[in-house]
């Protein structure tokens, strides 16, 4: 099954970058989004002096409007949307007695609704096709539940949840799901958390581990892609050595 174009969520930055550079190194045709529009114009220009091809649209994932523009925009640019890659998410971790509502509902509409909006806009496309592979980003969070991580976390049980619904309903189809759990990633991520006891304790552990980096997780959203039809990769669990 050749899949030849991509959509990336989360693009401007960490994972969703590294993948879109993984994924154009594939030769498949990558549509970069995320708010941050400058530096998904930096990516575009770095893939194709890499010699791929790359568009952007700025998208916000908590609207399913501008989640259904863009892969409209994908179809109308690339001829078809055959990959969404569901990474863009936000993780403020916080305690929850210091109930900090705002980053809860942030959470839930990024981390939750972005998901469902990806998935709401490019299924018509993949199943008239009857081809595609929906990646959607959740965590090792979602196996394993710290204090301080209960709403996180809870978005990203979500996830597994939703995944794997929409993989036993696509389960007589050429349309694929997977989950990529990462552990801990060096990215932005954490500049989301305004806590300051969950910063203080990450200063006090940072000696602790060494992280993965993102062309870590980038490649086991390729491998996932690269497997046959017949071979669906449900889960992808990647922790750093040293993360227990
Ligand atoms: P980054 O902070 O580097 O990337 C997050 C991306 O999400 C950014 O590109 C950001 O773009 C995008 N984003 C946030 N809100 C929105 C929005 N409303 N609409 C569109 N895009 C949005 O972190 P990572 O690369 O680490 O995170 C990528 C995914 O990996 C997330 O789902 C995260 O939960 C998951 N993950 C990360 C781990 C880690 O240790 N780093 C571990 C486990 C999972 P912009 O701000 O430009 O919109």
């Amino acid at each position: 099954m050749e899949l030849n174009t991509a959509i990336i969520t989360g693009a401007s930055s960490g994972i969703g970058a590294a993948t879109a550079k993984e994924l154009a190194k594939k030769n498949i045709k990558v549509m970069l989004a995320a708010r941050r529009d400058e530096r998904l114009k930096e990516l575009k220009q770095e893939i194709e002096d890499m010699g791929g091809t790359a568009e952007y649209k700025a998208t916000d994932v908590t609207s399913a409007e501008e989640m259904e523009a863009l892969a409209k925009e994908t179809n109308d640019t690339f001829g078809s949307v055959d990959i969404l890659v569901n990474n863009a998410g936000l993780m403020p971790l916080s305690f929850m007695n210091k109930r900090k509502l705002d980053e809860w509902n942030k959470m839930v509409d990024v981390n939750i609704k972005g998901v469902l909006h990806g998935i709401y806009a490019v299924l018509p496309y993949m199943e008239e096709k009857n081809k595609g592979h929906i990646i959607n980003t959740s965590s090792v969070a979602a196996h394993k539940i710290m204090p301080g991580s209960a709403v996180y976390s809870g978005t990203k049980m979500a996830v597994h949840g939703i995944s794997e619904g929409l993989r036993g309903e696509l389960a007589n189809t050429n349309i694929r799901t997977t989950i990529i759990s990462p552990g801990m990633v060096a990215t932005e991520l954490t500049e989301t958390i305004t806590d300051e006891d969950i910063l203080n304790a990450f200063k006090n552990n940072s000696n602790d581990m060494q992280p993965l980096q993102s062309q870590d997780i980038a490649e086991a959203v390729g491998y996932a892609i690269d497997q046959p039809v017949h071979v669906d990769v449900n889960e992808v669990v990647v922790r750093p050595s040293n993360q227990s």
